[in-house]
């Protein structure tokens, strides 16, 4: 079990990282697939992201249930994560954030788009899932199974969904390129505002500047680097290499 040790570690380090770095407040969320077994994924029980201790971690299955037995009160949106394991196997990590600096996007009919070198980890489109569509008036929030595999469905194959008014889903291929792509995403939106309200032309990544900055894939030791000055900045780098010597 020394893995899923080591696993349940790194997804406390992603917890405190994304708090530090204003992607998650007393609200969202990050995840992680099991490691021993594809059809379950690892979340914390219903608690900020920044207090998140391994003891919080839980073992879910894909209709919210949880599979190992524990009463801990659940995340209400862990359903936003069942789906988008459930529908992806490439998916191995989510976020889930109410980022304010997206918002903007989800409401308007201006997309948001790569505007920076980094906002390019999200990909090239972006779309956007409004619950309204299929569910009419609702809390806004993906409570059930039925709301989480529409939510993927918007998703389909990108890796950032936008929800109306609400915030925005990533998935990544590794929990490091989760992170990236949850991080950067914010500051994409908050330089795309900034120029938008400038006025005058504005230049997007071109895809092809954008297959070029993706052909590091989903790990390396560009994105090491950043880990290790994220958990450093959060105070939990001992979370982030548990177990190393
Ligand atoms: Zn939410």
């Amino acid at each position: 079990m020394a893995d899923l040790d080591k696993v349940i570690h790194e997804l406390v380090a992603a917890n405190r990282i994304l708090a530090n770095e204003g992607v998650v407040d007393a609200y969202g969320h990050v995840s992680m697939r099991h490691p021993h077994d594809p059809s379950l994924f690892l979340l914390s029980c219903s608690r900020s992201p920044e207090l998140v201790v391994p003891e919080d971690i839980m073992t879910f299955r894909f209709d919210g249930t949880t599979a190992d037995g524990r009463k801990d009160n659940p995340y209400l949106e862990r359903f936003i994560h069942c789906g988008a394991y459930e529908a992806n196997p490439d998916v191995m990590a989510v976020v889930h954030s109410h980022a304010l600096a997206v918002l903007p996007f989800s409401i308007s009919s201006v997309p948001l788009v790569p505007v920076i070198h980094t906002g390019t980890h999200a990909g090239e489109h972006i779309p956007v899932w409004d619950s309204q569509d299929k569910f009419g008036d609702t809390s806004m929030l993906v409570q059930n199974v039925e709301q989480g595999r529409d939510l993927a469905l918007t998703l389909g194959k990108n890796r950032v969904a936008l929800m109306r008014g609400h915030g925005f889903t990533a998935v990544g291929r590794s929990l490091g390129e989760v992170l990236k792509i949850s991080i950067y995403l914010p500051q994409n939106a908050q330089v795309y505002m900034d120029a938008l309200r400038l006025g005058g032309t504005i230049k997007c990544v071109t895809p092809g500047e954008m297959a070029i900055r993706d052909e590091g894939g989903p790990g390396g030791r560009e994105l090491g680097r950043a880990l290790d000055y994220w958990a450093h900045r959060a105070g939990c780098s001992h979370y982030l290499h548990y177990g190393k010597k």
